[in-house]
């Protein structure tokens, strides 16, 4: 299996969204906001070529930005156009050749792209699998939940129902070497999406990765306390850090992050004054 980092769409959220309880004047120090108190995102997938020749994505980005209405446009700056297709043509490869989709979660920037603005599946071959506790949070209609999945994800949910397949946490291999593994904190039915061993773009040796949705975001979201104001369960993303922070380090597995503007993934190493620090960024072929 091989993996590939790609740019699905760029956007900005609000700084102070993005790192929760941690004040301004730390946060701006290592990410600048601008007048808007904005900070850019990338929203960041990953082709994976199976060793059978099948092809998928590790998550698919906002998607057409003529999905969401003007004022959601302009609070994120969406770009003009869904890059992710342009990712792929670079490679080689059409949405029609992708069998298989991951997601994390089913936030607006995760699962934005599945269906295009004329109520059309994006990838029109393609199976999509997230945790089956996720598919039940967006299905649940949990008022409490109508940020979290407004109406617009949850027809998504609907027209593409025959195409989602939801992994129940007892059997959580969805392919050979693929797991997607309760990562509760950002969401309830949150996935990481690990993988026992994978050769990565632009790297000789293979290594063992984890995809860290928005429990880790980024290489500044390190920290326990550096979370997104977004998460349901903030105790939960902690939790996850501390389960998951030492056995990376350990077992020398890549974080790989979902907004990143820079990097796609981080090794990491224990500090005994900052917990945890990068050793070495991925920023794929760039
Ligand atoms: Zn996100």
């Amino acid at each position: 299996m091989k993996i590939t980092p790609l740019t699905a769409n760029t956007f900005a959220s609000d700084g102070g969204a993005m790192f929760g309880l941690v004040p301004k004047g730390i946060w701006q120090r290592f990410c600048t906001p601008d007048e808007l108190n904005l900070i850019p995102q990338r929203a960041n997938a990953w082709l994976i070529e199976c060793d059978d020749g099948k092809k998928g994505l590790l998550e698919t980005g906002c998607g057409d930005p003529a999905w969401f209405s003007e004022k959601e446009r302009s609070h994120h700056q969406l770009e003009e156009k869904w890059i992710l297709p342009q990712s792929l043509e670079n490679l080689g490869l059409s949405v029609d050749e992708i069998d298989f989709i991951i997601l994390s979660h089913a936030h607006w920037d995760h699962a934005g792209a599945l269906m295009d603005p004329d109520g059309r599946p994006t990838f029109p071959n393609a199976e999509v699998f997230l945790r089956e506790a996720e598919v039940d949070c967006v299905r649940s209609g949990d008022p409490l939940l109508y940020k979290s999945y407004p109406p617009k994800i949850k027809e998504t949910f609907e027209k593409l129902s025959d195409r989602i397949f939801p992994v129940p946490d007892e059997d959580p291999e969805m392919l050979p070497g693929i797991y997607l593994l309760p990562a509760q904190g950002h969401t309830e039915g949150q996935a990481g999406i690990f993988f026992t061993q994978t050769e990565l773009a632009g790297m000789e040796d293979t290594t063992a990765a984890l995809f860290t949705g928005d429990n880790c975001p980024s290489q500044n979201h390190l920290r326990m306390v550096f979370q997104t104001a977004y998460d349901t369960y903030p105790l939960k993303t902690r939790a996850w850090k501390q389960e998951w922070f030492p056995r990376c380090v350990k077992d020398k597995i890549l974080l790989m992050f979902t907004h990143d503007p820079h990097a796609y993934g981080a090794w990491i190493g224990a500090d005994a004054k900052k917990e945890y620090v990068i050793t070495e960024t991925y920023t794929g072929n760039e």
